[in-house]
């Protein structure tokens, strides 16, 4: 029979380019998507869709026994730091709560492997930069704890039922396929490298830096930006990983160099050849000073191989896509 993988989440920004990975990879992704912040038209034609909640442990059963389901990658989560702190127990009810869920029914199914979207914010303010895997989690807002809690019941399943996992924690995950055939869609962009170039192509009056006191540099935050299809990517590693039988595990992934958010903003200034408004602001609250991968894990471990580890391209691909979401639109 032939195996299919549930792509919760399917439908939004990473999920979207997870499903392109999969097709590429001559996988069948299903996907499940409640569309609160995913696009229907974000999933390809011939992809079987489910809309409904990774909450919905009947309708999560159902599926896993109509097709057979070989591994879930469970992308469906709230991701927003500062909304996080504004509205918690949101948080906790989709990432946490909901991943409960969906874990108790790869259990009870019998669905051997699972890929989880964790975060670098799991480490909180980190002792030693870059972070490895080793490094304490310790997370300093409610994004990263809905999501530690997420590793912790994965850890204490793997250990009590036939499953393994591995627990991607991603940096920052930036720009769009390199084909055009996906990108970020978001209605209400917060990441920063979103919200630069539709500064850059005058969908928004200017960007905002929050936080000039940070203790880095140049004052401003350091992030370690992703490339989405390259993270795409370490998914099919990992799940190549679990099916050869090799250990749960957690990974970060990320490319082992920063940026400052004030050198993110001049990449995208250089790389689209337009200047916009840059506002000086307050911290914004949740945010750790510098976060930046170790890699090597992924890297010996997954095997993954990044192919993107540039900023001008994550920036070019990012406005590539904006601007196709621009004559869309018109
Ligand atoms: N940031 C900013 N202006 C913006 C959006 C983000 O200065 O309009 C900063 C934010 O404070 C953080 C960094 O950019 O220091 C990355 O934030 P983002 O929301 O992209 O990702 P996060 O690291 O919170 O997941």
């Amino acid at each position: 029979e032939p195996r299919h993988i549930l792509v919760s989440g399917g439908a939004g920004y990473i999920g979207s380019h997870m499903v392109l990975a999969l097709l590429g990879a001559g996988e069948r992704p299903i996907v499940l998507d409640d569309l609160s912040t995913g696009f229907r038209a974000a999933v390809p034609a011939g992809v079987p869709f489910v809309e409904g909640s990774s909450g919905d442990a009947a309708l999560i059963g159902e599926l896993i026994e109509r097709y057979p389901i070989e591994a879930i990658i469970h992308f469906a989560a709230s991701i927003v730091v500062p909304e996080s702190v504004a509205h918690p127990l949101d948080y906790y009810a989709n990432n946490t709560v909901n991943a409960r869920a969906m874990l108790a029914c790869a259990v009870a199914h019998g669905v051997p492997h699972i890929v989880f979207s964790s975060t670098a914010a799991v480490y909180g303010e980190p002792e030693r930069v870059p972070i490895d895997e080793e490094q304490p989690t310790a997370p300093i807002n409610p994004y990263g704890r809905s999501k530690l809690m997420v590793e912790w019941m994965l850890e204490d399943a793997a250990k009590a039922h036939p499953i393994s996992y591995a627990a991607l924690r991603y940096f920052n995950v930036a720009g769009a396929d390199p084909q055009g055939r996906a990108g970020q869609s978001s209605r209400d962009a917060t990441h920063l490298i979103k919200i630069a170039v539709q500064a850059a192509l005058g969908k928004r009056p200017g960007i905002d830096v929050f936080g000039t006191d940070y203790p880095t540099p140049d004052g401003s935050c350091i992030r370690d930006y992703v490339h989405v299809a390259d993270l795409a990517q370490a998914h099919l590693d990992a799940l190549r990983y679990l099916r050869g039988g090799a250990p749960s595990l957690a990974c970060n992934i990320g490319y082992q160099r920063g940026f400052s958010v004030l050198e993110v903003i001049d990449t995208v200034k250089r790389v689209s050849g337009v200047d916009f408004e840059v506002r000086l602001r307050e911290r914004r609250p949740g945010d750790p000073a510098s976060l930046v991968a170790t890699n090597e894990r992924a890297i010996s471990r997954l095997g993954w191989t990044p192919r993107y580890d540039d900023l001008d391209t994550i920036v070019r691909h990012a406005l590539d896509w904006e601007r196709s979401l621009s004559s869309r639109a018109a």
